[in-house]
């Protein structure tokens, strides 16, 4: 048996089985490649969905990181501690926002947003008590809890977990009338990501964004927008939305905001939104500590610079003309592939195989992707990933797709 399989063997005997890795063991990691226990090197086009949009071992990030580690970790909210305020001054600066709501992950921040809609719609809006409804996409992802597995339409995520949270109106993605109609004097909100993740980076039509803006503003419903995978670079702007100079009510942020170290998310909107909180009305032990302040104090200093935007426009452009050109060769094995800035869908022929087994012949070549459902591959990688090292995983990718 191999270190590999060991690893492997002993994961299978003791952990529960809801993921299904590629049969890969990662060592160590730095910049955009992966080291295995063999030592075998991998470029990484996943980049943890996201979260590892500035690279394995951030120089800047690790350092934040560990001068923090020396200070204090945690103090809980019950005190309030040095690096507390300018997070939040940074981050609602960073969104052209007021105030922030710090979690960790980024489901706790779904369900902060989807807490603070509700509140919003009882003690601003109007609504009466325990009616208020909101918006969502179908094929959306926005987390695993009950509730936010209550508006899924993924059977995967769904399925016997009942009973369901209620209170949410599925609408198809991108469908700016269906959005409309489904609006009623008890909507609090409309909950969308503006690329769609998980369900393959899925675009909406031009104009869609631009469009629900204009629908809840006119219907005096809040646009909350789940950046927590679009946001902070990965589509060549600082967040997906301003593709269509939309800015929403509320942001929800999570994976790269807190740089591969530690788990950081918020959300973030207006005074008046935000402002609903009284002490005590919610809370985390974690969120907003001292840590994971440091750490995103950092990150917020990275997308100051707008250098990692940048380079994802750039290598992204570069990135789908590539991709595009694989699509573009009549019964090729690339039929659609879709995306923004270093973010990519491309769907196979699911008659060459399913996109599990295109990652399998991936990580034969050294690259690591991930599939979603059917027969997509997803790609990724970190924003700091260079021109060189994108073209030979293309190239990889390019000779996967070709053997069939
Ligand atoms: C990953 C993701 C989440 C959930 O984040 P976790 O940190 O895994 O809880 C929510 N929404 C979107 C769009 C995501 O990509």
């Amino acid at each position: 048996m191999t270190a590999t399989d060991v690893f492997i063997n002993s994961a299978a005997e003791n952990s529960a089985r809801n993921y299904n890795p590629l049969p890969v063991v990662v060592a160590s990691a730095e910049g955009a490649w992966m080291t295995d226990v063999e030592g075998r090197r991998y470029l990484d086009m996943l980049a943890g969905y996201s979260a590892l949009n500035f690279g394995h071992g951030n120089r800047r990030l690790i350092d934040a990181a560990k001068a923090q580690l020396d200070r204090v970790t945690l103090t809980s909210r019950a005190f309030h501690h040095d690096r507390y305020a300018d997070f939040c001054a940074q981050l609602a600066e960073l969104c052209g926002m007021e105030m922030v709501l710090p979690m960790n992950t980024g489901a706790e921040a779904v369900e902060t947003a989807v807490k603070t809609a509700r509140k919003w719609g009882y003690r601003v809006k109007g609504v009466p008590d325990d009616t208020a409804r909101i918006v969502v996409a179908a094929n959306n992802f926005h987390g695993r809890t009950t509730t936010i597995i209550s508006f899924s339409t993924d059977p995967e995520a769904r399925d016997d977990h009942g009973p369901y949270t209620p209170g949410f109106d599925i609408v198809p993605y991108g469908d700016l009338a269906a959005l409309r109609a489904a609006i009623t004097d008890s909507t609090v909100a409309v909950l969308i990501e503006p690329i769609q993740g998980e369900a393959g980076v899925i675009v909406p039509p031009e104009g869609y964004l631009a469009g629900v803006r204009e629908v809840t503003r006119a219907q005096n419903v809040l646009f909350v927008a789940d950046e927590i995978q679009s946001g902070l670079g990965r589509t060549g702007r600082t967040f997906a939305c301003e593709h269509e100079g939309v800015v929403p009510d509320m942001y929800i942020l999570g994976k790269a905001l807190g740089g591969g170290v530690v788990p950081v998310s918020a959300v973030v909107s207006s005074r008046e939104v935000l402002g609903v909180f009284r002490p005590g009305e919610h809370g985390s032990t974690f969120g907003g500590n001292p840590l994971a302040c440091a750490v995103a104090l950092e990150v917020l200093a990275i997308l100051r610079t707008g250098e990692y935007q940048e380079r994802a426009a750039e290598l992204g452009d570069h990135l789908h003309q590539e991709l595009q050109s694989l699509a573009g060769v009549p019964g090729g094995p690339v039929r659609e592939v879709r995306g923004r800035g270093l973010w990519a869908g491309v769907d196979l022929d699911p008659a060459l195989g399913t996109g599990r087994e295109f990652c399998e012949r991936l990580v034969g070549r050294g690259v690591l992707a991930k599939d979603t459902h059917g027969s997509t591959i997803r790609l990724a990688p970190p924003l700091v990933i260079s021109k060189e090292d994108l073209d030979w995983g293309i190239e990889r990718l390019r000779e996967a797709v070709a053997r069939g």
